[in-house]
This record gives structure tokens, sequence and C-alpha cells, in this order.
């Protein structure tokens, strides 16, 4: 079966621009080649520290950011090649959540009024149908129709982040790519939203691609999981091998900062040093190899490539050959 999704070679150059010419004095790489596919039902968590492409990512694959270079496949459709009115119209079937809920909500309408307009924007139903959806899905989310004529303020971040993913299923969408929808939020709120993006899951037959900065945050609801670095994908895994096995010493440095449940199970710690480079001026061959703990004279040089080195486990790293050594 065809994935629902299918990413490749995707880039997001930002032109330099210097002087009072403005000439294009270099690029900044924020997404640089990065290929992948997610399947029907399936969750892919995307993680990496600030500035590492993961949300300018996101933005290409709904074109809320023309990518570069590269091709978005969904459902079958080349989004890149289409033209921007039938772009707006696939957004109906592809919705995002975002990281703060008060910011992409409009203060000045009720709940009502901002759980209508995605139905309005895509000429779904008539004033009562839509407003009879509009309490359905408060209801669905855990709110109630009695929240329908309040304004965004007079709710809680959790709350907020409810009418946030309300908005994304109006249109009944097939992907949902959500942006930290939960990093804003309390670690007990958190845990809340995450179940009740999980049950919505299963119940509307959803996919998703979760951004997350932290690894500990999408473990649970990912099937598999990509890190970002720098613009690229390092390690590419089911989440079972990429918490049990990870393989890139950027994913083993992130994944010694998440608490372990289990005390008697002693995870060997990898400490990262240094700052993130520049994006506008990468480190060259293996971007990680300044702050690597194992770098090689071949890492400087040459770009290792994300490559399958066991069935479901992808990692762009020089450490690894032909097979991984068990
Ligand atoms: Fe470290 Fe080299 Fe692997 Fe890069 S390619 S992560 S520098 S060992
Ligand atoms: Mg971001």
């Amino acid at each position: 079966i065809e994935p629902l999704l299918k990413v490749e070679g995707l880039k997001k150059y930002f032109p330099i621009r210097k002087g009072i010419l403005s000439r294009v004095s270099g690029h900044v790489k924020a997404v640089d080649d990065v290929s992948f596919y997610v399947n029907k039902g399936e969750t892919l968590g995307i993680v990496g520290e600030s500035g590492c492409g993961k949300s300018t990512t996101g933005r290409m694959l709904m074109r809320l950011l023309e990518p570069t270079e590269g091709q978005v496949v969904f459902d079958g459709k080349d989004l890149t090649s289409i033209s921007n009115d039938d772009m707006r119209k696939a957004r109906r079937e592809i919705q995002m959540v975002f990281q703060d809920p008060y910011a992409s909500l409009n203060p000045r309408h009720t709940i009502e009024k901002i759980l209508e307009e995605p139905l309005i924007v895509h000429g779904i139903g008539d004033s009562k149908s839509r407003k009879k959806k509009v309490h359905e899905f408060l209801e669905i989310v855990g709110l109630s129709s009695y929240h329908a004529k309040r304004y965004p303020h007079q709710f809680s971040g959790g709350q907020r982040q409810r009418i946030g993913i309300a908005r994304a299923l109006m249109t009944n969408p097939k992907l949902i790519i959500a942006d930290e929808p939960v990093s804003a939020l309390d670690v007990s709120i958190q845990a809340q939203v995450l179940n009740l993006m999980q049950d919505l899951q299963k119940e509307f037959d959803l996919t998703y691609i979760f951004i997350a900065h932290d690894l500990g945050v999408v473990r649970h609801i990912s099937d598999r999981v990509g890190v970002m670095y720098l613009g690229k994908i390092v390690e590419l895994a089911e989440s079972e091998m990429l918490y049990g096995k990870p393989l890139h010493p950027y994913t083993q440095a992130l994944l010694s900062a998440v608490p372990v449940p289990d005390p008697n199970f002693v995870r060997e710690q990898i400490l990262i040093t240094g700052d993130i480079p520049s994006p506008a001026n990468p480190p060259s061959g293996c971007t990680f190899h300044t702050r690597c703990p194992y770098k090689m004279d071949v890492c400087t040089k040459i770009v290792p490539k994300l490559e399958e080195v066991e069935p479901g486990h992808s990692v762009a790293c020089h450490l690894y050959g032909d097979k991984v050594q068990h």
C-alpha cells in the first residue's frame, strides 16, 4: 500500500542578503534534503532542538511555506505541483495544531465563530448544520456547548489547546500536523491532551505528524520517530528501536537527557558540549562533528547519508557500515 504522505528531497533555503544592494551572500539551509513517509493511521514523531528545521518542514507539507526543492505527495497527489487554488482545497484534508493555542485563536471571536470558520472557508454545510457540528466537536474534545459563546481568554491553556484541536478536526482531515502541541502546557495537562489526541486518532482514523523538541513527549504517541539536526534527519526508526537502541550519537545524547522510569536501568550518559552551529554556516561533512564524542577523520569531510542499517531503522552516521553491531 502507498503511504498517505511521501516526502522526497525536501529543502528550504533562505537567502542571506547583505549590503546596500541586498546581494544574496549565502543561504540558511533550514531544511536540507529531508525524505520520509507516513502510513495511514500512523503517528510519525519529528524531534529536534529549536532551529533544527522541524517546524519549517511541517509548514512546507501544507505549503504554508513554499519548498525550495522537493516533492510532497499526499494521498497520491503531488502538492508541490498543484495551483494555489487546488492547494487551498487540499488543506481541508491536512490540518495543523500549533504550539501556542492562544496566539492561533482570534481573541475577538467567540469559540463558535472560531470553530465555524474552517467550515465556511471550505464551503461545508449551511449555517445551521455548521453550528450543530461546532457543538458536537466541542463535546468530542471534552468541552461543552455551553462554552460556544465564550472568548479564548476565558479558557485555560489546556482548554485552548482542546479548542485548537477541535478547529483542526472540523473539516474531517486525514492528516494532522501537530507542531509542539503540548510544549506550552503543564506536565499534568500535557498527558491529558496527548491522551485526547490518541483517542481522536482511533475515533477518526487520523494520521499524525507530531513535532516536539523532546524525545520523552513523543515516546508513547509515535509509531516511528525521526530525529532532526541542522536541517537533516539523522536517525529515523520504529519507536521501540529508537528508544531501545538509539544509533546516532545525537539521538543517544538527547535520550540521556530523558529521565528513565526504571531506576535499575542505567543508560550510558552521553554529553554533548557546545552550542548548535549556525545553520548559515554549518560544519563540513557530518554537521554534528563539532559536538560528537565519536568524531573520526572522515566525519569532517564526507556527509553521511541516511541509510537503513536494519529493517525499520535508518541512521546517517559514519560509525555504521553495512550492519549494526548487536
Ligand atoms: Fe559523529 Fe561522525 Fe557519526 Fe557524525 S558521522 S555523528 S561526527 S561519528
Ligand atoms: Mg518550532
